[in-house]
């Protein structure tokens, strides 16, 4: 019988889902003891900080993670740093393998002028305040302008759009950080542009999210329904429609043809739009936002030379994810280097965005994470003499063990019962560690 030590950094769904294929993988002689370790004191990654309020379905997976945490292979660590609190050698010396599951925390720059002005943000930034991330709950975001300008025709710009656009009272019953919601609450914005910067057929959302959009009590959503027809024609001369794209262009006809109820809070999709730049007022405050407008020619998209602008007071860009560094881990165009999750040359693997980039559904990592661990399993020779990591923690330093994070999760649940909300998040750092002691 073989009795390796695994360690995994991350405790976000790919995380869990790496310590549930490990949990799956062992025999009669072959056994894992698995340490979890997370910055956070609190758990779950983007299914806490990630998915958006308003989509309390996808949230349900916590269920998953909370059952393999259950099994008595599983240890947490949160509250603890890698690179900072452990060094990443002091894993690799003593674990048999360590899969750094750190996904992608910084947003991806547009690179034009004016991206720093005040009012200009990332998703990366807005989505975690909204979502109660400890880090980012004193961001202030400034929603006392009537407009706002949401870059990138993904998921996450989606999300953002929508938590901006919807009437709040919508959001009361869910999990939505309170700060946020005060101030969403108090929000001026009423109108919300969505610009992609290729055609309707090209855009990054799922059929899904879009099919929700006409479902909205109390936003009108527009479309130019040129530009569908137009996206339409296009995909059509390009060959055989692809079933995907098919159900992406049917649902944007129906938002199209939606009929609007002249609500006063509204979402607008401008594709072909390429933002150029970011102007400002004299004190350094977004005014608006400069569009080139693209042209589809053929397979490719092209600038025509021509610019427009919409005037706006916030500008939130959502174009994509990069990893965040972590000392003695070599990083290559937004990702942990690697070959298929093995980091070569070393005892290192890694699954999730950490490794492939910010692509995919949350399900999307547990074959990711299957993948890795047949790879590991490929790779384990003699377990490792067991060290206990424990030892090299800092004394004083206060772990989130399983028991801690179960009376932050349980505190936070029993907050929210009485107002009809699954939980009241936690967003002080200080008060989620005295959570977890009482
Ligand atoms: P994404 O799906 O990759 O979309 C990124 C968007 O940014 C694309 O439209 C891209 O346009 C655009 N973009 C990139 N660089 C740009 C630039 N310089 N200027 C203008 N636009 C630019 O990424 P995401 O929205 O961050 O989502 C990440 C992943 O999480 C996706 O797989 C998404 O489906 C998933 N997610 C899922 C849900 C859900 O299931 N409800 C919710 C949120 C996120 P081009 O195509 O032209 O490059």
């Amino acid at each position: 019988m073989a009795h390796y030590s695994i360690a995994i950094v991350g405790a976000g769904p790919a995380g869990y889902f790496t310590a549930q294929a490990l949990q799956n993988a062992q025999s009669e002689d072959r056994t894992f003891a698995i340490d979890l370790f997370e910055r956070l004191p609190t758990m779950w990654g983007l299914v806490r900080s990630g998915v958006a309020p308003d989509h309390p379905k996808i949230k349900t997976v916590a269920k998953v993670f909370e059952k393999v945490a259950a099994e008595p292979n599983f240890r947490l660590f949160g509250n603890i740093e890698i690179g900072k609190d452990i060094d990443i050698e002091d894993l690799t010396s003593r674990y048999d393998a360590v899969v750094m599951c750190t996904g992608s925390a910084i947003g991806r720059k547009l690179g034009i002028p004016g991206e720093d002005l005040i009012g200009s943000i990332s998703a990366a930034e807005f989505v975690p305040w909204y979502n109660g991330h400890p880090d980012y709950a004193d961001l202030e975001i400034d929603l006392s302008g009537d407009t706002a300008v949401v870059i990138g025709a993904g998921n996450v710009a989606m999300d953002c759009a929508r938590i901006l656009a919807i009437n709040p009272s919508e959001l009361d019953t869910t999990d939505t950080a309170e700060h946020a919601l005060a101030h969403l609450h108090a929000s001026n914005i009423r109108k919300v542009y969505i610009a992609g910067r290729r055609g309707v057929e090209h855009a990054a959302f799922t059929a899904p999210e879009l099919r929700d959009l006409p479902k909205l009590e109390h936003t009108d959503v527009h479309i130019d329904s040129q530009q569908v027809s137009e996206a339409h024609a296009r995909a059509e001369a390009a060959g055989e429609i692809e079933k995907h794209l098919a159900s992406n262009l049917e649902a944007w006809r129906l938002i199209a043809e939606h009929p609007k109820s002249g609500h006063d809070r509204s979402m607008e999709f401008r594709f072909l739009s390429a933002p150029k730049e970011i102007k400002g007022d004299e004190n350094g405050k977004v005014r608006e936002v400069i569009f080139g407008i693209n042209r589809v020619e053929g397979s490719k998209v092209v600038d025509t030379g021509e610019t427009y602008s919409i005037p706006c007071s916030l500008v939130i860009s959502a174009i994509g994810y990069q990893a965040a560094p972590i000392n003695g881990v070599y990083f290559h165009n937004g990702i942990i280097e690697n070959e298929n999750g093995r980091v070569l040359g070393t005892n290192i693997y890694t699954v999730g965005w950490a490794k492939r980039g910010p692509s995919g559904v949350i399900g999307t990592n547990k074959s990711d994470a299957s993948d890795v661990v047949d790879l590991i399993l490929e790779d384990l020779k003699e377990p490792k003499e067991t060290m206990d990591i424990s030892m090299l923690i800092p004394s004083g330093h206060q772990i989130i063990d399983q028991a801690a994070w179960a009376k932050i999760n349980n505190a936070e649940i029993a907050a929210g019962e009485p107002l009809g909300k699954p939980r009241i998040k936690e967003a002080s750092w200080p008060k989620l560690l005295s959570l977890g002691l009482n």
